[in-house]
């Protein structure tokens, strides 16, 4: 809807005010004016533009009446409204006011972030508000109501028009345009299935001959088959009958936590409750790992219910996330596989949500909105009243706790499925041993020995490059990124040495900055190292490195991962890609590399973490028939944490860290939320930390240590300073915290600081 110059001189009785969310970082919303017989028009959960400072913005209603607190004469109006049909739901609204309050978060900017880019932006839809703009000034109908569809895109629809006898014996000529003008006699296609099917020039050349024209139309509910999901399904052993039995019973929200050995058939499990779910005519969001989506997985759903599957990652272009979130929302979809931000996709059925590898870090979004994608499916399960299924061989503390304490219910798979056993752990004790790049003689021979069987090995290592540090043996000089004081890690494939932290890289260098030495050498071991090395050693053999480095591209994971299933490479050397979820039937020795770096780590986390790496690092080794052996090498053999894990196993491992986190008072048995501040003076960001404890110091039922310098200390020339609250209390926390940045952003130095809030963080 377009307003003219004559609106802002209205009488009050003839104006009404609408409420809008806008994408900026104040924790408030904004109120705009429209024609007061237009209100009906703006729906709760309409997008809007409207004028923000010189700028115009996309906005969401959220509410609106017939008065005003505020002086009228400042109220702007409203420049149009996007939609006709609200793109949030009442509940979609309710879960944003809830992410805003839980995560400390302005609320314009969460109703943002859960919408797809294409519909956030006032340029994609700009196009088609001129046009209605213009058309208003010819029409000169100022108070006629316009909306602009900016779900336009894929709602259009390719139908045929009626076409004399001759024409169609033309069209016999060109014979992709014939069998596409023959199947849109049958029933109209989406235009952008048919560009698809066909290509955008036979669509364009069927309308260009006037034979096919485009008609937009509002999408409709409920297209997708139901009949599509009754598919043949594996017979359930005793212990998966159980946990299905339990989650189909479900009738009302119930979360569960399934802890299933690695292979023992949890996906088995997701697949014959789904089942149940798409009966019912509802939808399933299913949550995998950042990269867990594999074209495998996919295809394990695709062959079991069809194509009511949609894939949601980061790889996919706008157009085709706005196509997902269209099906998810207009239900033409029944299932979702989708990675951390599919837990904001619209549904119109719910019946279930899924996450699986629920332990994984990559569920939590480490900047702007930091949210933990398994807490906002446990709160979208509870408003839908559904069920949630967490699944994983290695739960996280948070879950397991909830589990244990009876707030979700447990099912457990302790045996794999089929005939495969779990492989065996090892410690290897590394004192005094010689080292190859890393390697043990003895694990060289295991190597050798695993290769001539016609197996496959794996080795994992946590660094990616060849080192992670280039040093001068005259005068201890290491080279570094001085905008991170940061070790360059020195890099073989593209010889040069790069920050791991920025990106930076600089080409390597023969000698030493500070003292001119040429006896410069690299120090540790990364995965180009073990490879180069591997290579040489086994030469008949192909080796492959699987690492962020040689994973770039969209498709190259997935074309490494099937040569891998295809036996192209027995020695596969790699980082934590390596122990995300793959099938890899034919390892039967698997490798890891510095598992010391965890046991001195000042993160708390850090033991549960190796714990999950060493777990699901192993799982991906003897998964067929062959039986699978792990070794961890160690200068720290003895260290009980490493033999109660590699003794008693991920199981006995984590009830027992559970117990000390309880001692130590640590999540998930307290709750935390951390101060970030960034800046590139540290005098400042101390000032500021320090005003921030003073806040904090008002609050009795808290604690809080800090400001400690993060992690990553420097990056980017800013150093990075947190401080982090607790408290036995959820609410009061929150509330404190909402009270202490409200406060801290009044602060002079809050504009010049870089600095957020990070409810219960998973890294420090
Ligand atoms: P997870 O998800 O726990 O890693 P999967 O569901 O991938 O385990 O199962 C591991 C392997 O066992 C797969 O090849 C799967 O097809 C097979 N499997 C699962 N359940 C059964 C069953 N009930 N009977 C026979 N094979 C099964
Ligand atoms: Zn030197
Ligand atoms: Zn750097």
């Amino acid at each position: 809807m377009l307003l003219s110059q004559t609106e802002t001189s209205k009488s009050a009785a003839e104006l009404a005010f609408v409420q809008v969310a806008l994408p900026v970082p104040l924790d408030r919303l904004f109120e705009y004016s429209c024609s007061a017989k237009n209100l009906h028009a703006f729906q709760n959960g309409c997008r809007v533009v409207v004028p923000f400072g010189k700028k115009s913005l996309v906005g969401v209603v959220v509410s609106s009446a017939d008065k005003s607190d505020y002086d009228l004469a400042k109220i702007k109006p409203l420049t149009s409204l996007i939609d006709e049909t609200p793109v949030f739901s009442t509940s979609m609204i309710k879960l944003a006011n809830w992410l805003a309050d839980f995560y400390i978060y302005p609320v314009g900017e969460v109703y943002a972030s859960m919408l797809p880019v294409l519909l956030r932006k006032v340029s994609s839809t700009k196009a088609l508000a001129k046009k209605v703009i213009n058309e208003d000034t010819k029409a000169d109908t100022n108070e006629e109501l316009k909306t602009i569809s900016a779900e336009l895109p894929l709602l259009a629809q390719l139908c045929a028009h009626q076409v004399s006898e001759e024409d169609i014996k033309k069209l016999h000529k060109s014979k992709r345009q014939f069998a596409l003008f023959q199947a849109l006699k049958e029933q109209p296609l989406a235009l952008s299935q048919a560009k698809a099917d066909y290509s955008p020039t036979i669509v364009k050349g069927l309308i260009d001959k006037c034979h096919a024209y485009i008609e937009e139309t509002p999408p409709e509910l409920g297209l997708w088959p139901t009949q599509a999901v009754l598919a043949e399904k594996k017979r359930a052993n005793p212990e998966q009958a159980i946990a299905i039995a339990s989650i189909n019973q479900a009738t009302e929200f119930t979360a569960f936590l399934l802890e299933g050995v690695t292979g023992s058939g949890k996906t088995e499990v997701y697949l014959q409750v789904i089942e149940e779910v798409l009966l019912q005519g509802k939808q399933v969001l299913i949550l995998v790992p950042e990269i867990g989506l594999t074209p495998q997985t996919l295809r394990r759903f695709e062959q079991r219910f069809g194509n009511i599957v949609a894939v949601w990652h980061s790889a996919l272009t706008d157009l085709e996330r706005l196509t997902v979130w269209q099906q998810a929302k207009y239900n033409q979809i029944g299932i979702v596989i989708g990675t951390r931000s599919a837990v904001f996709l619209p549904l119109a059925k719910p019946g279930m949500i899924i996450v699986d590898e629920e332990h994984d870090e990559s569920f939590k979004q480490q900047d702007t909105l930091r949210y933990h994608a398994r807490d906002v499916a446990a709160y979208r399960a509870k408003q839908a009243n559904i069920s949630l299924v967490l699944g994983s061989a290695t739960p996280s503390l948070e879950s397991l706790h909830n589990a244990l304490s009876h707030k979700f219910r447990h099912l457990s798979l302790k045996k794999r499925a089929g005939s495969a056993s779990l492989p065996t752990q090892h410690l290897l004790d590394l004192t005094g041993v010689p080292l190859e790049a890393g390697l043990a003689p003895s694990m060289l021979v295991r190597i050798e020995q695993q290769l001539s069987q016609g197996n496959q090995v794996l080795v994992y290592v946590n660094r990616r490059g060849y080192a992670p540090a280039l040093i001068c043996k005259q005068c201890g000089h290491v080279e570094s990124c001085k905008d991170c004081d940061n070790p360059y890690t020195v890099h073989l494939s593209s010889h040069n040495l790069q920050c791991h932290r920025c990106g930076q890289y600089q080409d390597y260098v023969y000698k030493c900055r500070t003292c001119h030495s040429s006896n410069i050498t690299t120090q540790g071991i990364g995965t180009e190292q073990i490879q180069d090395m591997l290579a040489k050693r086994f030469a008949n053999y192909s080796c492959v490195r699987i690492d962020s480095d040689s994973t770039r591209g969209k498709r190259k994971l997935n074309e490494l991962l099937s040569a891998i299933g295809q036996n192209k490479h027995q020695l596969l050397v790699g980082t934590q890609i390596l122990s995300k979820g793959h099938h890899f039937p034919n390892v039967t020795l698997a490798i890891i590399l510095n598992v010391d770096a965890f046991l001195f780590s000042s993160d708390f986390r850090a033991p549960e973490k190796l714990a999950q790496l060493v777990t699901q690092f192993s799982g991906r080794a003897g998964r067929a028939n062959k039986p699978g052996e792990v070794w961890l090498q160690s200068y720290q053999v003895g260290h009980p944490l490493l033999q109660d894990l590699v003794n008693n196993g991920y199981e006995q491992f984590s009830r027992l860290l559970l117990q000390e986190r309880n001692r130590a008072n640590l999540p998930p048995l307290a709750w935390q939320i951390a101060l970030r501040v960034e800046h590139s003076d540290t005098a400042l960001i101390m000032l500021f930390m320090q005003y921030a404890n003073q806040l904090l110091a008002q609050f009795s039922q808290l604690s809080y240590v800090g400001p400690f310098p993060a992690g990553v200390e420097k990056k980017q020339t800013r150093y990075r300073f947190i401080t982090v609250v607790q408290s036995s209390s959820r609410q009061y926390l929150n509330r404190a915290m909402t009270q202490a940045k409200q406060a801290l952003g009044e602060h002079k130095l809050a504009a010049r600081m870089r600095w957020s809030i990070d409810v219960m963080p998973s890294d420090f």
